[in-house]
């Protein structure tokens, strides 16, 4: 072996995300889109975001869609534009990445965790009902890992009690409920364009979708100094505004997302596959659900060891997420405690996310099976023990 050779940095055998795959797959549409914008010096609020906008409200079956630089700043725009901030309350998942709380609090408003239904990770509908209170403004739902939310139950709540719902909807692109996507199942939803999402950006990049034209509107302005006409300007906005290089390549990616989401989906069955007979928890999907696996994520007893097993052998397995937000620090003035959101603390210390993207192989997901397999006869210490009942067989949504 030569010592460049030797010298070379181990490249993980399962990398967690490979985005240097689906480049290389797409890399002449991407550049030539990046170049035009370039060579037209279009660079803000540039046509590019206008027919994305378009086309990303028509792919989650909505009217409206306005660009922002984050899926942070969508929910904190989205709730902003329904007039909601201090003083308000807006329910939401504990066990969310921490974003979700954050557009909450940036909005002025407070965030008000609940616990989440075992079966799907996404806000317990009971649990929703007993938080509300005569400050409460809205329901924030997180479709989690790519599999939404309880929505006919939650929209019948803020019916009756007259709430706005935002869905958090940053890890589900082209997600579907009951046969219809998510972004157009509450009041406004919010999407990130993360790098790693299901539809990412080659940087930040955010949207809001709703079929409301006012609010439309007004996070038009929102997004762009509060302007309404040039030099004209109706209240104090932000700069908030989609980059143009950003929604020149989404579009590109656009186009692929379907193909993506049916090979995630795919991945998925082969996951469920190879893990049959294995002591893990998988992921399900409730009835009435079709999910876009952003993340696949297993639950174990012995989930540090078997990650680290992972890990020793290329195998780059993750967390999401190790510390619910009701616990961390940023979180501290709210005064919880452990013992508070019993399932989203149970799970938080047995939770693994597996690699998961399309262009994963069908080898590369048996060897993780495998491996997975076997650790665990490796370290067959007795029977998988939870204090919460695992429902095995799906409910309906
Ligand atoms: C990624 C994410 C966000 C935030 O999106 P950014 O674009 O990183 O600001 C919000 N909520 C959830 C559930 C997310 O996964």
């Amino acid at each position: 072996m030569s010592t460049q050779m030797l010298m070379r940095p181990k490249r993980p055998n399962v990398p967690f995300v490979d985005l240097g795959a689906q480049y290389r797959a797409i890399a002449t549409e991407i550049n030539d889109a990046i170049s035009k914008v370039i060579q037209e010096a279009d660079f803000i609020l540039g046509h590019e975001v206008q027919l994305f906008e378009e086309e990303f409200a028509s792919f989650c079956d909505a009217r409206y869609a306005v660009g922002v630089d984050s899926g942070t700043s969508a929910l904190e725009l989205a709730l902003r534009a329904f007039d909601i901030g201090p003083g308000d309350e807006v329910i939401t998942a504990a066990n969310s990445f921490i974003a979700s709380a954050l557009g909450i609090s940036h909005a002025g408003a407070k965030p008000v965790f609940v616990d989440v239904d075992p079966y799907t990770y996404t806000l317990d509908v009971a649990a929703v009902e007993r938080a509300i209170t005569p400050r409460t403004k809205a329901i924030l739902p997180v479709h989690l890992y790519g599999h939404p939310a309880h929505m006919h139950p939650i929209r019948q709540l803020a019916d009756k009690h007259e709430l706005v719902v935002i869905e958090d909807a940053c890890q589900a692109h082209g997600a579907r409920y009951k046969g219809k996507r998510v972004g157009s199942l509450g009041h406004a939803a919010a999407f990130s364009f993360y790098p790693g999402k299901n539809l990412g950006a080659y940087g930040d990049g955010g949207m809001v979708v709703s079929n409301d034209r006012d609010v439309a509107n007004r996070l038009e302005m929102l997004r762009n100094y509060g302007q309404k006409g040039k030099y004209q300007h109706l209240f104090r906005g932000y700069n908030r505004r989609l980059d143009t290089l950003q929604a020149a390549i989404l579009r590109v990616k656009l186009k692929y997302l379907e193909k993506w989401n049916a090979a995630r989906r795919w991945n998925a069955k082969l996951y469920q596959k190879h893990l049959e007979g294995s002591e893990v928890v998988m992921p399900g999907e409730a009835g009435g659900a079709e999910a876009v696996w952003h993340l696949y994520v297993i639950r174990t007893e012995q989930r540090d060891q078997l990650k680290e097993h992972l890990i020793a052998k290329g195998i780059n397995a993750s967390i999401h997420y190790p510390v619910p937000i009701h616990l961390q620090p940023a979180y501290q003035d709210l005064g919880h405690k452990r013992g508070d959101f019993p399932v989203t603390e149970a799970y938080a210390d047995r939770i693994l996310s597996l690699p998961m993207y399309a262009e994963l192989t069908g080898r590369q997901i048996e060897f993780v099976a495998q491996t997975i397999c076997e650790f665990q006869s490796a370290h067959r210490n007795g029977e998988i023990t939870s204090e919460i009942p695992m429902r095995r067989v799906s409910p309906s949504l």
